[in-house]
């Protein structure tokens, strides 16, 4: 396999970032590209370079010499970010795939993998917090979520139709809703568990146990661990199945559920306050059947272990994040700082090109 060369896009990203070390173990020589290096995790790219793969040219460079292509890089966030930014979403986001998938093509590679999301299943199915699973045929008639799920339904009908009358062969996956640690979880574009690690985090740190939760927090959705991502994104790049595969977790839980999940493991109490804010659809979860049908095989990782795993991780970040505001060795001061306070001392360090306006929704909780 050392004669393998993989190319992954947003290497400098969360999934991005833990693939290329899943693909490093398995042997491949892999190039990573990103508009950013991970501000969590060192690569463990061969080769990793910053490209901009709106631009052809980069994503040329990008594409040559590699006989696959990952597809993660896109422009995306949390429930606050994607519910208002649908223009620079789609903008973005349609440069990069149209042009990375027509440079693979051009540079010959064998076989793509595009990452797409939940979110290209339609808002009429996901009306009620307890709703069945979305099976893959239920995305049409097409009725998406927010610019971003409109963005990749069209990014899946260009790998269909490039897969099925171009050399390079395509694999489309649905994430549902992916967490764990080396994530973003301040600045934005962090999701629900990691917004929600952060929070209670904070909590723990401060002594003030109050959680702000987007609506009545009896929106539900499925949650599944990094570590069973990467495996099921490789499993199913190998298979020889073509169409949308959905690849998540069929658990459902509601996000004052999953907030008191993760209060138990930090040992507290918390009373969560329900404020105003975008929610996204109201239920949402994986049907597996076609999952376990195509890869024999399913996510192993319970929610409570993932969720174990990734709040140690910000739970260190949070405190390392307070430490540098001076507040450790003034333990009271410390147990006195607001979170407002707190989250957007944070939201005013983390800025790259595209993310300017995220910033603003730092302390919610985004689903
Ligand atoms: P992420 O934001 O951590 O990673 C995406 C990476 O793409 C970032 O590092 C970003 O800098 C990079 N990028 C953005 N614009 C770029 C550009 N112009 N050129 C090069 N790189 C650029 O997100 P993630 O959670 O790792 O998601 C990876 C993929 O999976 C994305 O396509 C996302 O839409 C999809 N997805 C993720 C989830 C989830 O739950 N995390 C759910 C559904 C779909």
């Amino acid at each position: 396999m050392a004669n393998t060369k993989i190319l992954v896009t947003g290497a400098g990203g969360f999934i991005g970032s833990h693939l290329v070390t899943f693909l490093k173990k398995k042997g491949y020589w892999v190039r990573g590209v990103d508009i950013k290096r991970s501000e969590y995790k060192k690569t463990d790219a061969d080769d990793f370079k910053i490209l901009d793969m709106r631009d052809p040219k980069n994503c040329a460079e990008a594409t040559k010499g590699v006989k696959e292509v990952y597809a993660l890089a896109a422009d995306m966030g949390g429930m606050g970010f994607i519910s208002s930014n649908h223009y620079q979403i789609i903008r973005n986001n349609a440069l990069i795939n149209i042009n990375t998938l027509d440079q693979a093509i051009q540079n010959k590679v064998k076989r793509y993998y595009y990452t797409s999301s939940a979110c290209v299943y339609p808002e009429y199915k996901q009306t009620q917090p307890d709703i069945a699973g979305l099976k893959e045929e239920e995305a049409y008639p097409a009725q998406p979520q927010d610019g971003y799920g409109w963005e990749k339904l069209i990014a899946e009908r260009l790998c269909e139709y490039a897969g099925a009358e171009q050399r390079t062969e395509t694999r489309i996956v649905r994430f549902h809703n992916i967490f764990g640690p080396h994530g973003t979880w301040d600045g934005g574009r962090e999701k629900a568990p990691a917004a929600i690690c952060r929070k209670v985090a904070v909590a723990a740190l401060t002594g003030n146990h109050v959680v702000e939760i987007w609506g009545d927090g009896e929106q539900t959705r499925s949650f599944c661990y990094i570590d069973d991502c990467v495996e099921g994104i490789y499993r199913h790049m190998c298979s020889d199945y073509k169409e949308p595969l959905n690849l998540g977790q069929d658990r459902m839980v509601s996000i004052n559920e999953l907030a008191h999940m993760v209060a138990d493991i930090a040992g507290i109490k918390i009373t969560i306050k329900h404020i105003d804010g975008p929610q996204g659809v109201r239920g949402r979860n994986s049907d597996n059947s076609r999952l376990r049908d195509v890869l024999k095989w399913e996510p192993q990782i319970s929610l409570e272990e993932g969720l174990q795993r990734t709040y140690g991780w910000i739970h260190e970040s949070v405190k390392a994040k307070l430490m540098s505001m001076d507040t450790i060795s003034h333990p009271r001061s410390f147990r006195n700082i607001p979170l407002h306070a707190y989250s957007k001392s944070t939201a005013s360090t983390r800025k790259n090109p595209q993310e300017q306006r995220a910033s603003e929704t730092s302390h919610k909780v985004n689903v």
